[in-house]
């Protein structure tokens, strides 16, 4: 009787320890805690995929390059240093929200009714833990409240007078419509309410949504995404970047992604989380996995992505005339560009050989 007493509480202690040692193995990989920091980091930037660049006078096109250069400064700076992925992401993109030449922030396209209504999301890809912000109006920086929702409120997605109620619970800074105004997305605005055509072309020349995709030092992914939207977009309409899975979305187990360009055609193709799965499933490189869904459910002219995955490789791929784009990397790449052939959409070397993706 005894001796199966013993048996029976051995056997429970068994149970548990393949039970614990299950749920170990099916832990998404986190970085450890100890950490030795590794040498490999990588970042990727986007300020929104459209037209060819050479329609911009010179000086705007210089601009554009100057302001894509500071940002990846400045992301290259905090992960070199040990920062982590979500800051880098974050004050990436709050530069380019800052900058008048984007559709995020300061710079904003203007909606149906001359008012701006802004989009952003930023997710962690230890956890999975995201936040976004949708339609808010005087948040100056929607990045910074897109975290704020992720680390504060249990939500992902807070939208228009909600999100900006819990705007006035925190310290993110509040500015008037007139902030987000520049006479530049004014005449866009006006040419595209006055004529049906110049309409179709100006969706072509959809630049100007900001992105940020960082590995860090400690292994982790994170991304983000911010925009103004399209340029006379009904009141009310969100786009793919502030929805997790369609623009915007990290996953320490395969890759962090922003995408960029017809919003639409992102959402309805789930196109983020799209590019995750299928280096999951069907265990292929991220850039093989970014190239078939840009090739093969994506229409040409419909944008762009970048992406950056566990292992530091990049892909920056779009299907657009031009991409303001930007890489940067531990082996010293950093380099920005606009139009079609001016940087290598991949990471110049694979860092390893083998799966690709990383094994929950
Ligand atoms: N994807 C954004 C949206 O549809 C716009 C853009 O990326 O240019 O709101």
């Amino acid at each position: 009787m005894f001796k199966q007493l013993v048996r029976l509480v051995l056997l429970v202690i068994g149970c548990e320890l393949v039970a614990a040692d299950g749920l170990v193995m099916a832990a998404r990989p986190e970085a450890p805690e100890n950490p030795k920091l590794s040498e490999v980091f990588a970042l990727a930037i986007h300020g929104g995929a459209g037209a060819t660049p050479a329609y911009l006078p010179p000086k705007v096109q210089e601009d554009c390059r100057r302001a894509l250069r500071r940002a990846l400064a400045q992301g290259k700076q905090i992960l070199a240093s040990g920062g982590t992925s979500l800051d880098a992401v974050e004050q990436v993109i709050r530069i380019l929200e800052d900058d008048p030449h984007f559709n995020a922030g300061r710079g904003a396209v203007l909606n149906q009714l001359g008012g701006h209504e802004l989009d952003a999301a930023i997710m962690d890809g230890r956890s999975l833990a995201c936040g976004a912000v949708a339609s808010v109006r005087t948040v100056k920086n929607p990045i910074s409240l897109a975290r704020l929702v992720m680390t504060r409120t249990g939500h992902v997605l807070l939208a228009a007078s909600g999100a900006e109620r819990f705007a006035d619970t925190t310290s993110v800074q509040r500015v008037d419509q007139n902030y987000f105004r520049t006479a530049a997305k004014v005449q866009k605005w006006q040419r595209v309410r006055s004529n049906p055509q110049a309409r179709a072309k100006e969706l072509d020349r959809h630049m100007g949504t900001v992105g940020c995709v960082a590995l860090d030092r400690h292994g982790n992914l994170a991304a983000g995404t911010s925009t103004g939207g399209l340029t006379n977009k009904q009141f009310g309409r969100v786009g793919d970047s502030p929805l997790i899975g369609a623009g915007t979305y990290a996953d320490n187990a395969t890759c962090a992604i922003s995408c960029t360009g017809k919003g639409e055609e992102f959402i309805r193709r789930a196109v983020a989380k799209d590019i995750s799965a299928r280096m999951a499933y069907q265990r292929i490189s991220l850039d093989d996995a970014v190239r078939t869904v840009l090739e093969d459910e994506l229409q040409p002219g419909d944008g762009g992505i970048i992406a950056v995955d566990h292992q530091g490789q990049i892909s920056v791929r779009f299907n657009t005339a031009g991409m303001y784009r930007g890489a940067a990397d531990w082996r010293g790449r950093f380099e920005v560009g606009i139009g079609r052939s001016e940087i290598p959409i991949a990471s110049p070397a694979p860092l390893a050989t083998g799966s690709n993706c990383r094994s929950l």
